[in-house]
């Protein structure tokens, strides 16, 4: 490492602890395996791509064949990476990460990819997801004499894999050791001198995709969009408990787990996801549009205009529009240089916060009855802003319709939203209080089963455990209490709308 690097790490470090966003979301892994390609930039421009599922920190990890370099900062890929950190970057195969912590805290330690010695060679790895059982595997890791240097899962996951490797003579199956006691979310790209790696959990929580470019270099991302933009075409997912090695022979799949209870995270649709991604074979926009249909037959409204909060609410805004037959209109534009983590440290800078972000359309709102469209309420503090915004702007009545099914329990799968007593959902008792709370004229949320229609996929292939509490992969009860700060009754709302 390099000192100027050090330097920048000691002072980014610190003052990281002052960006802590209000909900986190799940990070965007990348691999490429390359020869004659241009792979850190292609990792660089796939990055780009998946930034929205990470603004934390980013990094590089690039094998030449014989030595692994590793480049990683806190900050946007745009500021980690410049012209010459990526011509130092030379290799033939690369993975990336951008994070978006959601075990471990925000400093350049826990920031992705991580490399470590094992007795073969080196590896790096670069993980989304969380892993429910960390702490126990931790525990077992210092026990045995490890010494942890970050707080984040996913250095508990390559230190476990390096010991069995170390043990078993061989990377491949210390991966395949290892994945059965890793319980919970990832999908991983790893890295070695001559190979990319690509693991999914056997419930196949998180996406990861893989794809060619003009079929030679192999590419996987967290989501398609990263694909196209580097001129990559999608081949397929990786299956739940697979394992994908792209090298010199090509590229070998192995069934490393039995698929367990298929699990995949319904907030991928709802929110996290790009628009242009296509995941298990629906394009998210069209997913988006359905649910804001399905909202329009379930939740109808006497209105003048149909308006989305940008940018989730978009599709929905569209599909709503489309069914109801109420004019779409933009009411809001959204500044697009605001990054997800935009500072808010305290209430009244975050109201403001929410003015930065979104500046209201005077003259398409005056004297409107409005349908605001959006994809989900966690806190409500942004709904009670955006709708405050618009009614400042001249809105007569604002109809605040949401895509998603109330918000009542705590993710433990990789999408951070703190305590259960943080969750409007859980914290109120009906959805008249909440429509109350954020200062709506009427209030109607999607219902499970409109939900799951619009969706069309089947329940079993889901976690929906944010709505309904019922965990796919069983949380351990110490983990479960860390953030039940509420007490346990079913959310109270049940598919009671206003
Ligand atoms: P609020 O109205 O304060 O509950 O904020 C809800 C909004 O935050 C949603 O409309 C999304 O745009 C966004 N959001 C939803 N889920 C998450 C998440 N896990 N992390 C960050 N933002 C989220
Ligand atoms: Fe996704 Fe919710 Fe399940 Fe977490 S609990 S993985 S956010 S569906």
């Amino acid at each position: 490492m390099n000192p100027p690097l050090r330097k920048r790490e000691a002072m980014k470090g610190h003052w990281s602890r002052f960006a802590r966003p209000e909900a986190r979301e799940a990070c965007g892994v990348f691999g490429i395996y390359g020869p004659g390609e241009d792979v850190s930039r292609l990792t660089y421009f796939g990055l780009f791509a998946l930034q929205h599922r990470g603004q934390e920190s980013a990094g590089i990890a690039v094998s030449d064949g014989a030595h692994i370099s590793c480049y990683r900062e806190m900050g946007l890929v745009s500021q980690v990476f410049d012209e010459e950190t990526l011509h130092r970057l030379k290799g033939d195969l690369a993975i990336g990460h951008t994070r978006y912590s959601t075990t471990g805290s925000s400093v350049i330690a826990n920031a992705q990819p991580m490399v470590m010695e094992w007795r073969g060679g080196q590896v790096a790895l670069a993980h989304n997801g969380n892993l429910i059982n960390a702490r126990e595997l931790r525990h077992e890791l210092e026990a045995e004499g490890e010494h942890l240097e970050a707080t984040s899962d996913s250095e508990v996951m390559v230190r476990m894999v390096v010991r069995e490797a170390n043990h078993l003579g061989s990377l491949e199956e210390g991966i395949v050791a290892c994945m059965p006691r890793w319980r919970g979310a990832y999908s991983l790209t790893l890295l070695t001198e001559n190979e990319v790696i690509a693991v999914r959990d056997p419930s196949g929580v998180r996406p990861l995709c893989l794809g060619t470019v003009n079929g030679k270099a192999t590419v996987f991302a967290s989501e398609s969009c990263a694909l196209s933009v580097i001129g990559a075409e999608f081949a397929r997912e990786v299956q739940p408990g697979e394992i994908v090695i792209a090298g010199a022979e090509g590229v070998r799949a192995r069934q490393a787990m039995a698929p367990a209870v298929r699990a995949f995270c319904v907030f991928e649709y709802i929110y996290m996801a790009r628009p242009d991604s296509t995941i298990g074979g629906h394009l998210v926009h069209e997913v988006r549009k359905r649910l804001g249909m399905q909202l329009a037959e379930d939740c109808p409204a006497d209105a003048d205009v149909v308006m989305p909060v940008p940018d989730t609410g978009w599709p929905a805004a569209i599909g709503y529009a489309e069914r109801s037959g109420i004019p779409f209109g933009e009411g809001l534009i959204r500044n697009r240089y605001i990054p997800r983590t935009f500072i808010q440290p305290d209430q009244r800078l975050r109201e403001m916060g929410v003015r930065i972000k979104l500046n209201p359309l005077r003259e398409a709102l005056e004297g409107k009855r409005v349908v605001m469209v959006d994809d989900s309420i966690v806190r409500g503090t942004t709904k009670r802003g955006v709708i405050r915004l618009i009614r400042d702007a001249g809105a007569k009545e604002v109809h605040v319709r949401i895509t998603a099914p109330p918000y009542c329990w705590p993710c433990y799968y990789g999408v951070d939203t703190s305590n259960r007593s943080d969750l409007i959902a859980a914290r109120l008792t009906s959805v008249e209080e909440i429509r109350r709370e954020i200062g709506a004229d009427t209030l109607c949320y999607q219902t499970i089963p409109g939900f799951l229609k619009a969706l069309r996929m089947g329940e079993d292939q889901l976690c929906l455990a944010c709505f309904t509490g019922e965990y796919p992969i069983p949380i351990p009860p110490d983990v479960k209490l860390s953030k039940l700060d509420l007490e346990e009754p079913a959310c109270r709302l049940g598919e009671e709308t206003t």
